[in-house]
């Protein structure tokens, strides 16, 4: 029996998706299993291409049959509603190329013209691109150390940490467009705000260069090290969760306001505001996505009403209500 609504539910339409060879693909897939969270109904769809072309073949496939679809990466800042997605996420973690760009190749040279081109594609996670840097002793991406997320969704989500940002270290980009063109956006034409980079509607980053320098290598290990334990100390990892909620306003850390408004450790079902982080919720054990959305809205009620601010959250809500 399955969940799937629509289009997607039909066989004959499963077979026609199946049958142009777009990789791995699990119907009526449970998000909670693929959200750091843990929490998330029931995509019609989960597709994983295994290549760039095949995504391509994919996507056109999808608009030409009207079935709606949006990309993930590592589900590390999406929280699913429990009633699931009614389409067809495409996962990209099969596209795993990382490779320094020579002179030559179309590698993007830096503001300051010096340094080292990395290409990833967007299934590559931040902890691989922080690893081959230290491996290949270029330093820039440390402040990427400990976030839990891909190259697409974190050049989308403009991810940082420690006062550096993606757009700090982003030299290009490729991505699929609404139509299924595959094209290059260099950095001067990309528009990067507090956690987003603003796309063409329906883009799919395929990729990412990134401008890195050479550097030492014990250095870099040094200051990952003191990242990871600042994260340790500060962050509640002992438990599931998709990151910062809620982002920072100028002036007042988002966390400092919870904390201050006495909320830390308010509790709905399995979720938790942190006792740690106060722009933490965690998943204390079955917690249904409702009960994130309801401590979501809780906050921004008593800050609204307590400060005159409107917190806007950081973490992405996408699905319907069961
Ligand atoms: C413990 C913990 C610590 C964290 N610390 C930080 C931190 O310090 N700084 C920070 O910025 N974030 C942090 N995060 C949040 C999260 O890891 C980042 O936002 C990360 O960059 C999201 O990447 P992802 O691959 O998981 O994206 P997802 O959560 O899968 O997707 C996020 C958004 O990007 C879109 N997207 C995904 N892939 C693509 C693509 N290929 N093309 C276009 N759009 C795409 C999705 O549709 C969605 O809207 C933390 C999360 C956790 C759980």
């Amino acid at each position: 029996m399955t969940g799937a609504t629509g289009i997607i539910a039909d066989r004959q339409f499963r077979d026609r998706m199946c049958g142009i060879a777009v990789g791995k693909v699990l119907f009526d897939e449970p998000m909670s299993a693929h959200t750091s969270m843990g929490v998330g109904g029931r995509a019609d769809a989960l597709i994983f291409p295994d290549t760039v072309d095949m995504l391509g073949e994919l996507v056109s496939f999808l608009l030409k049959e009207g079935v709606p679809f949006l990309p993930v990466g590592n589900c590390t800042n999406l929280i699913v509603k429990d009633g699931g997605y009614r389409g067809v996420l495409i996962s990209l973690e099969a596209l795993q190329g990382l490779e320094i760009k020579k002179k030559g190749e179309g590698a993007v040279e830096g503001r300051d013209g010096v340094g080292v081109c990395v290409h990833a594609q967007a299934g590559v996670s931040f902890s691989g691109l922080v690893d081959f840097s230290v491996r290949e002793s270029l330093a820039g991406m440390e402040f990427c150390a400990g976030i839990p997320g891909s190259v697409g969704g974190g050049v989308k989500m403009n991810a940082g940490a420690w006062g550096r940002e993606m757009k700090d270290v982003v030299a290009s980009i490729s991505i699929l467009d609404a139509v299924g063109r595959m094209r290059n956006i260099s950095r001067r034409d990309l528009v990067f705000e507090y956690r987003n980079l603003d796309l063409p509607d329906g883009a799919i980053i395929t990729g990412a260069d990134f401008h890195l320098a050479r550097g030492d290598r014990g250095a870099i290990r040094e200051r990952i090290s003191e990242i990871a334990a600042v994260r340790r100390e500060r962050h509640p990892l002992a438990y599931r969760s998709a990151g910062s909620v809620f982002k920072n306003s100028p002036g007042c850390p988002a966390g400092k306001m919870i904390e201050e408004a006495g909320l830390k450790g308010l509790r709905v079902g399995g979720a938790e505001i942190s006792e740690k982080h106060g722009n933490f919720i965690v998943n204390r054990g079955g917690a249904k996505a409702a009960d994130v959305t309801v401590l979501i809205d809780t906050i921004r009620k008593r800050i609204l009403d307590e400060r005159g601010i409107l917190l806007e959250p950081e973490l992405q809500i996408i699905g319907n209500e069961p």
